[in-house]
């Protein structure tokens, strides 16, 4: 673990399932990074228990299956709100711009 040291392989996967994850792009021949995303994405098993837990986008009266929906914070990470379950909530792609566009 960077700035740490070797841990033990249950330690990462313990650490991993909590984790917020961001996308680095590398290049193939040399393995520096190219592009860091500026979206970050929850952990694989936060992912599933929101899935599971919305079902539906939260929007009143969408359908959409949470599985196609972004999960969303309701208090902006940039503002300090944590990336956990209670703070998460699926929402469409529509109805996640309409809200950060004020709509
Ligand atoms: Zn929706």
């Amino acid at each position: 673990m960077a700035g740490y040291g070797p841990i033990p392989a249950a330690t990462a996967r313990e650490l991993a399932a909590e984790a917020t994850w961001r996308r680095i792009l590398t290049d193939p021949v040399d393995g520096q990074p190219v592009a860091v995303s500026h979206r970050r994405f929850p952990a694989p098993g936060l992912s599933r228990l929101l899935h599971t837990r919305d079902r539906t986008c939260r929007f009143p009266g969408c359908r959409k299956p949470a599985r196609f929906c972004d999960l969303n914070h309701v208090r902006p990470y940039t503002d300090g709100g944590p990336t956990t379950a209670g703070n998460l909530l699926a929402l469409c792609r529509r109805h996640h711009r309409a809200k950060h566009d004020g709509g």
